[in-house]
């Protein structure tokens, strides 16, 4: 068996209930069960910041797919719950993107991993930590929270633990 960790974001109602989708998806496949969730957070914008709030986390599973099967699996769930790439880092339903596999750093045209910008990312390190905070990043040669201590308060700030409200639709 394999550990992955996948990163989840969505910035178009329902979010929360895309997430849900997917998760839910990723646990009706055969050869994936996820084991453990982080807790969910609000965050602001990256990279294409005139858009929408997400709600991003961090799921790990254990799999016998091979990388390249992992993420066919994620970008076809991305499909059926209505993905439509229009904008670089643009609005989504939902994606899903491999973070980590095992220990292990791939590159080909169409996967990296580890995700080449997850060390950046607030929003991935936060709740990765929740799960994992000792987890080395193969290709930084450091931990997680290593990395996070590096990271800017103000990038830190901009991710926020959600809380769905009593009586609220999401
Ligand atoms: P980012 O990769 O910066 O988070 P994004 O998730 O919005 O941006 P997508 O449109 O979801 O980007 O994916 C673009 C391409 O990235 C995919 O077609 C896929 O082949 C490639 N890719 C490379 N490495 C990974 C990975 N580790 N996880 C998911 N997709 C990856
Ligand atoms: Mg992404
Ligand atoms: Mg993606």
């Amino acid at each position: 068996m394999n550990t992955a960790y996948l990163a989840l974001g969505s910035n178009i109602e329902p979010r929360i209930d895309y997430l849900e989708q997917a998760i839910n998806r990723l646990n009706t496949e055969d050869n994936i069960e996820v084991v453990r969730k982080s807790s969910i957070y609000e965050t602001e914008p990256v990279g294409y910041t005139n858009q929408e709030q997400f709600l991003n986390m961090v799921v790990e599973v254990k799999t016998s797919k091979q990388p390249l099967e992992l993420l066919e699996t994620c970008q076809h769930i991305e499909k059926t719950l209505g993905r439509i790439r229009e904008i670089k880092w643009g609005p989504r339903t939902v994606d899903l993107d491999i973070l980590l596999y095992n220990q292990e750093s791939i590159k080909m045209e169409q996967l990296e991993v580890p995700h080449p910008r997850m060390h950046e990312r607030a929003f991935v390190l936060i709740p990765l930590a929740e799960l994992h905070n000792r987890i080395v990043i193969p290709t930084r040669n450091k931990s997680v929270s290593e990395i996070l201590e590096a990271t800017s308060s103000q990038d830190k700030e901009g991710v926020v633990k959600w809380v769905q409200k009593l009586g609220e639709d999401e």
